[in-house]
């Protein structure tokens, strides 16, 4: 879930320590209680009902949106609440009514929960859902031992199989994966052609690796941090651009014989960024607009540019099942390696040192262990 949506969440009302599930044993979880306060806590396990599963987590990586909710806030989730969506574990208890799903299975898991009646939810795109209730923002989620998919989640079919010889901490991958190839699937990268992806963060090498599989002849990833750049060398970029000595906009027509790019990536924050973005593009070029600006922040368009040069601009949120079943695809035929993308491994107890970490962009992804 790459951007702030306004999802409701109601950990207070879902949240095992609040309702009546008192019978079910207890857990330990990660409770996120306000800026910069998370505590390791006995917490209800979640009773399973009917039409639920319960996994046991087995790995759940941090990401971008569980940083800044941690060090930030998040407008839609109100605390207590337990973060962490990118989730794989194992089936542990099976609601009554469910077929089709065995304990011990190994699976990863989707978080969009779609309303199932929407035209967005007909054709799949349940990331796209007006009543999206995704988990780990309304549902609690992952930093925990135990995850419940709810009834919804399980009819939907949110619970993928991990394919033979992919780990865990691999599998949790999927997620932030399938968020890239929602947008790829619009860049429709070919053959030959010259990517840029601005922000080199686990996002921004999982896009470049995307563009080098679909045979970009070019890849040029661009961040402030030398110590990323030199991380995402190992990630199809062919040529790396720190953005605070060089003009990234120069450095991008100079390798491209002054033609810009045929594909943009903007996958950081910085609405200048994406302003850049227009001065860099080629003709008939295609933008993707990845990640969320701050609240509040708007660019300003030329919009001849996109006039003249016949240039598209996507927008890419979310993802959805299909997706996720290509990308953890990808990870088991290691097209994709998903243990260099891995950069550390924390158990749950140190929760807060794992978020400082993923903050720091000392690492690409970091793994929490429940
Ligand atoms: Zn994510
Ligand atoms: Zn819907």
């Amino acid at each position: 879930m790459h951007s702030a949506s306004c999802l409701v969440n109601s950990y207070d009302e879902r949240c095992t320590m609040h309702d009546e599930r008192e019978d079910g044993g207890e857990m330990k979880a990660a409770v996120y209680l306000g800026k910069e306060s998370i505590e390791i806590k006995e917490v209800d396990k979640p009773k399973v009902k009917k039409g639920e599963i319960l996994v046991k987590v087995h790995s759940c990586a941090i990401c971008g949106t569980d940083v800044r909710t941690y060090f930030h806030g998040h407008h839609a989730i109100k605390p207590p609440h337990i973060l962490g969506h990118e989730v794989a574990g194992e089936i542990a208890e099976i609601g009554e009514g469910v077929e089709g799903y065995k304990q011990g299975e190994r699976i990863h898991m989707v978080t969009e929960v779609g309303c199932g009646k929407c035209k967005f939810c007909i054709e799949g795109r349940h990331n796209l859902c007006p009543e999206l209730k995704a988990m780990a923002y309304y549902y609690p989620g992952g930093f925990a031992e135990y995850i419940l998919i709810p009834y919804q989640g399980v009819i939907q079919g949110n619970l993928l199989p991990i394919p033979e010889g992919l780990s865990f901490d691999e599998a949790t991958l999927a997620e932030p994966l399938s968020c890239c190839i929602n947008a790829q699937e619009y860049l429709n990268v070919v053959s030959g052609e010259t990517v840029v992806v601005a922000g080199a963060g686990p996002i921004g090498c999982m896009h470049a690796e995307l563009a080098r599989l679909s045979g970009a002849a070019k890849i040029i990833l661009a961040d402030i941090s030398q110590e990323r750049l030199t991380m995402g060398k190992k990630f199809g970029a062919n040529i790396v651009v720190n953005s605070t000595k060089d003009a990234v906009v120069d450095r991008v027509k100079s390798e491209t014989e002054k033609r810009g790019a045929d594909v943009v990536i903007v996958a950081c924050p910085d609405p200048r960024a994406q302003e850049q973005a227009l001065q860099m593009i080629a003709t008939r070029g295609r933008i993707s607009f990845f990640g969320g600006l701050p609240a509040g922040k708007t660019i300003t368009i030329e919009s001849n540019i996109v006039h003249y040069k016949e240039i598209s601009i996507f927008g890419a949120f979310a993802s959805f099942a299909a997706q996720y079943r290509r990308a953890l695809e990808l990870l088991a035929s290691k097209k994709i390696n998903g243990d260099d993308l891995i950069t550390h491994r924390f158990p749950l107890e140190k929760i807060k040192e794992a978020l400082e970490v993923a903050r720091s962009g000392k690492g690409l992804k970091v793994i929490v262990k429940p």
